[in-house]
């Protein structure tokens, strides 16, 4: 018999999403069921602010580290992901408001490269959580901020998907609701 308690072990890196969802701005998505003109600019705030409390739920979970299958992310790493989609979303919006019309350029961001830098898998669910609240606050409050003017600013991803404050809201939503439905939250 050993007294060595079960540690949870690394599981490895999940399978990439190597996809470009950028589709989801033009039809709905056929998985999760968000339509995109069902997101009006105005209404993306509160989008986020209730996504964020269900995510909270989620998290409260007691099987929130276990991974569903072999090669998918578990609740948790999912959290983890979303945590820093809200942030990497509420810097870009910045960055267009920033640049006062100018074409921003974004920065690649290599989100399965950040998962194992940051081994989500080990994450504490509790804290995950407060960052959570904190990273949806901040993002909520990015997209109340844009005049109706600003929400047709342009913004362009390494790869030369084009956006603008509102598309890339659109998309950041279906990000946040197309995990919730991975992880049937
Ligand atoms: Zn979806």
């Amino acid at each position: 018999m050993s007294d060595v308690r079960a540690q949870p072990s690394d599981p490895g890196p999940a399978t990439p999403d190597t996809a470009d969802w950028t589709w989801v701005l033009t039809r709905p998505c056929p998985d999760c069921g968000f339509a995109p003109e069902d997101v009006r600019p105005d209404g993306v705030s509160e989008i986020l602010i209730d996504a964020g409390r269900r995510w909270a739920a989620v998290l409260d979970r007691d099987d929130v580290q276990v991974r569903p299958a072999p090669g998918v992310w578990s609740p948790l790493e999912y959290a983890c992901h979303v945590r820093d989609v809200c942030d990497v979303m509420r810097g870009r919006v910045e960055q267009i408001l920033a640049g006062g019309g100018e074409t921003a350029q974004f920065a690649n961001w290599d989100q399965d490269a950040t998962a194992q830098e940051k081994a989500y898998w080990r994450a504490d669910p509790a804290e995950v959580r407060r960052e959570l609240e904190v990273a949806f606050a901040a993002a909520a409050a990015a997209f109340a901020r844009p005049t109706r003017e600003q929400w047709s600013w342009p913004g362009l991803r390494s790869n030369g998907s084009p956006f603008t404050v509102e598309t890339l809201g659109r998309y950041f939503v279906h990000d946040i609701l197309h995990h919730l439905w991975d992880v049937r939250g």
